[in-house]
C-alpha cells in the first residue's frame, strides 16, 4: 500500500551512531510503534548507522532515507547542513567523515584537558564508550557524562557552565563551510536542506546559500514553534525551497525519545523525492 496524506515522516534522526542514546534498531522500533512511514537517519559526521537501520526496517513496513548532518560554520556561527538521499558509501565520503571524526576525537581530548584545569575529572574512556567504535563523538555525549558523574544537574548546565560555545571547556570542531558541505551532499546526488533555521539565527545565509545550491531548509522540527514554522513554510515558498524536517531525537541525551513527535506528512518526502528524481535525470 501507498503511504498517503494521513502517513507520517521523520527526516531528522540520531542513532548512537553520533549523540542519540539510541541504537538503529531501537530508533526503527520506536518509529514502528509511532506509525511511520520513513526515517531518515541523520547522525552527525557519520553514515555508519544507515544499514543497521536498513536491516532492522526490512522486517517492518517502514522505509529508510540515507542522511547525514554535517555541522559546519560560517562567520564563527555553527550552521547544520543536513544531507537526505546521499549516495553514502562514496569512498571519498567516507574518508572525509573519518578525517573529521578524528578531528572530533582530538577536540574531545582537549576538552577533556580543559576540564581538568577547572578540576573536573571524566575519563576518556566514559566519553568514548558512549558512542560506537566508528561513530562520531561530540558534546552531548561529554554532557551526559558530567551528568552521571553529578558535575552538572542537568545536560543544560553541562553547556551553560561548561562546553557551550563561549564557555571554559569549548574546543572548536574541524572547520567546513557551508559551502563545502553543500557542494559535497551534491555530489552524493542528495539534497542539501538547512537544519533547525529556527535556532540558528542564519536567514540571511538562506539567500547567500542558494547560489551555492542549497535546496532545501527544515520547517519541521522539535525546537520550532508553530509561528516559526509557518515563517519558513512562507520562505521556503518564497525562494522556491523544499521543506523537510522531522524530531531531531536524541534518545534520552535530549530527555525523552520524540521520534514522530513532530508531524511531518508524506508529501513532504513524496516532494524530496521528486527533486532528487529530477536531479538524476539532469545528468
Ligand atoms: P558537537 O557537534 O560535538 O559540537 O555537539 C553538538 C551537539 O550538542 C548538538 O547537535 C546537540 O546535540 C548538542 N547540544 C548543543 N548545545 C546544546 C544545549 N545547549 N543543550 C543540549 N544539547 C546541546
Ligand atoms: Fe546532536
Ligand atoms: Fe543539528
Ligand atoms: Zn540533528
Amino acid at each position: 500500500m501507498k503511504p498517503d496524506s494521513k502517513h507520517f515522516v521523520d527526516l531528522h534522526v540520531h542513532t548512537n551512531f553520533s549523540d542519540s542514546s539510541l541504537s538503529p534498531r531501537e530508533v526503527m522500533e520506536i518509529a514502528q510503534d509511532k506509525g511511520l512511514s520513513a526515517v531518515a537517519i541523520t547522525d552527525h559526521d557519520c553514515v555508519d548507522g544507515i544499514v543497521p537501520a536498513q536491516q532492522v526496517a526490512q522486517e517492518m513496513s517502514i522505509e529508510v532515507i540515507p542522511g547525514v548532518e554535517l555541522t559546519t560554520e560560517s562567520e564563527d556561527r555553527e550552521i547544520h547542513i543536513i544531507g537526505l538521499f546521499i549516495d553514502y558509501q562514496k569512498e571519498w565520503f567516507a574518508q572525509k567523515l573519518e578525517q573529521i571524526r578524528q578531528f572530533r576525537v582530538q577536540r574531545m581530548r582537549e576538552m577533556i584537558g580543559r576540564l581538568k584545569e577547572n578540576g573536573i575529572e571524566v575519563e576518556e574512556e566514559e566519553v568514548f564508550s558512549l558512542s560506537t567504535t566508528s561513530g562520531s563523538v561530540g558534546r552531548l555525549h561529554l554532557a551526559r557524562v558530567l551528568l552521571s558523574k553529578g558535575v552538572v544537574g542537568s545536560i543544560k548546565q553541562a553547556f551553560d557552565m561548561y562546553i557551550g560555545e563561549n564557555n571554559c571547556c569549548y574546543v572548536k570542531r574541524m572547520r567546513i563551510t557551508p559551502q563545502e558541505a553543500i557542494a559535497m551532499i551534491k555530489n552524493l546526488g542528495g539534497i542539501p536542506v538547512l537544519a533547525h533555521p529556527g535556532m540558528q539565527n542564519c536567514d540571511e545565509l538562506i539567500v547567500r546559500l542558494l547560489p551555492e545550491g542549497l535546496m532545501g531548509i527544515e520547517v519541521f522540527h522539535i525546537n520550532h514553534t508553530p509561528r516559526e514554522m509557518h515563517y519558513y513554510s512562507e520562505l521556503a515558498k518564497k525562494y522556491n525551497l523544499l521543506i523537510s524536517g522531522g524530531s531531531d531525537c536524541h534518545g534520552e541525551g535530549k530527555g525523552v525519545p520524540f521520534i514522530g513527535k513532530v508531524r511531518v506528512p508524506y508529501h513532504v518526502l513524496e516532494a524530496l523525492k521528486q527533486a532528487v528524481a529530477a536531479e538524476h535525470g539532469k545528468e
